[in-house]
């Protein structure tokens, strides 16, 4: 075959695919490894998007996962700005935008996801803005500036997040919520409604169980956003928008080549999907989680993808290890700084332990007396008990974890 080829290709060059090229060479292997992305930079961490890099206290340099020499002297080979367009798995080849061909040995597919558009009258108009990499960014910065009245349609952790960094560098902030709380679809009514204060004491209104029907082109600016047209009639004055309505994974490259999808491109404990000689991490992956039997899941989280680079460096680096990660995910929001681990769905009864800070916050969720889930805002000593409390599956003391008195450590079964 013509074009270029590596023993083990990797499309998506992000937080998934930057660990597991390293993690393959520091676990020996010896053939060719090659690194495609579509984004022309290095791979960058996307967390500080919303909070540091948007603030513009780090530059795009400081935001590199590794140095390009990092790289280089793992031999690795780098293809930025390179879109793959297809797999052909029975050639063991990947078809680029470019037209060229690029064969592999293996393939692992770190394709992440993108944001969720929005089609609703006036979508197209300038100043509607997503967020999910540094051009993002610099296309939303000349806007982000003080004065400006910034609409947020949507009140996840990403909504939340801008929504910090926009009050505090003096624009006007507006966040609308379809649900009737903020955080609705990934955190318990507790925690919602302490980020809820939180942003309403820093001068951010929120407009909660709200649809959004329409943008509207300002009058003195022609094709521009000008308000924010509400399910209820409202029309919000917006000169900027962000839209933060969630995450499409990116798996039409892998459903076009016949691979099994769920909610996600369906991997097993071992990264593995349906396809031989192909393995998928991070965002676009839907995968088993072992401490929870019979759930499968689709994560959007760093550690989450780091987690699975390993597992699929270590599958091709011939001595599997299956994913072994209890899940957790952290937000930063003006300085409150959340941790949580776990997953509270499902959960039967909730401890809120008062925090030793008087901007702290912990709750702790439990499903037949075990703890599944913690949040846990500016305290870190609660996180790290939770994340053992939860992966060792403990039968927990309800009354101590609610008595701030009594130290969770504790409540850790004795080493034997
Ligand atoms: C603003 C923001 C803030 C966040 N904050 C946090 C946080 O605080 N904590 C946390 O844990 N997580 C956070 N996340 C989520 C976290 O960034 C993701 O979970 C993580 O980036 C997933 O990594 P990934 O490698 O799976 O995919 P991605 O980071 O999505 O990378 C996928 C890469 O694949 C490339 N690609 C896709 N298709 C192709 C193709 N066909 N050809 C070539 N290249 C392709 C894309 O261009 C992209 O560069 C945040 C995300 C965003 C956007």
């Amino acid at each position: 075959m013509s074009g270029q080829f590596a023993d083990v290709v990797v499309v998506g060059a992000s937080h998934g695919g930057s660990e597991v090229v390293i993690r393959l060479r520091q676990g020996g292997f010896a053939g060719s490894i090659a690194l495609l992305g579509a984004e022309p930079h290095l791979p960058y961490h996307r967390p500080p998007l919303s909070k540091a890099f948007l603030a513009g206290q780090t530059t795009v340099e400081q935001l590199h996962l590794r140095s390009a020499e990092a790289y280089v002297k793992a031999n690795i080979a780098r293809h930025p700005s390179t879109l793959v367009e297809a797999i052909e798995p029975s050639a063991h080849a990947l078809r680029l935008h470019s037209g060229e061909r690029f064969g592999y040995g293996k393939l692992v597919l770190a394709t992440g996801g993108r944001p969720r558009r929005l089609t609703i009258p006036g979508s197209d108009l300038q100043g509607l803005h997503y967020m999910r990499s540094i051009a993002d960014v610099e296309a939303l910065r000349p806007e982000f500036v003080p004065g400006a009245r910034l609409v947020i349609v949507g009140g996840g952790y990403i909504g939340l997040e801008v929504a910090a960094v926009a009050v505090r560098h003096g624009l006007d902030v507006e966040i609308v919520e379809f649900a009737p709380r903020v955080l609705a679809r990934v955190a318990g009514p507790e925690l919602s409604a302490f980020y809820e204060a939180a942003h309403r004491a820093a001068g951010v209104r929120l407009r909660l169980s709200t649809g959004v029907e329409g943008f509207e082109a300002a009058s003195e600016r022609p094709g521009h956003v000008g308000a924010v047209r509400c399910a209820d009639g409202t029309i919000l004055p917006a000169g900027l928008v962000l839209v933060a309505v969630g995450l499409v994974p990116n798996i039409e490259l892998a459903q076009a080549a016949g691979l099994m999808m769920g909610n996600g491109v369906v991997v097993d404990a071992l990264c593995q999907t349906s396809e031989p000689d192909i393995l998928a991490i991070g965002d676009c992956t839907e995968h088993p989680l072992p401490f929870l039997a019979g759930v499968r899941v689709r994560l959007e989280s760093v550690p989450n993808a780091v987690e699975q680079a390993r597992v699929a460096a270590s599958v091709l680096n011939g001595a599997p290890k299956p994913y072994a990660a209890v899940p957790w995910f952290w937000s930063d929001q003006y300085n409150l700084k959340l941790q949580s681990v776990g997953l509270s769905q499902g959960h039967d009864r909730v401890i809120l332990r008062p925090a030793r800070s008087p901007e702290g916050f912990v709750a702790f969720y439990l499903k037949d007396g075990r703890m599944i889930a913690a949040d846990c805002v500016n305290s870190i000593q609660e996180f790290n008990l939770a994340k053992r409390l939860v992966t060792e599956r403990v039968i927990v003391d309800t009354a101590a974890l609610a008595d701030p008195e009594i130290n969770l450590k504790t409540l850790m079964p004795a080493v034997a």
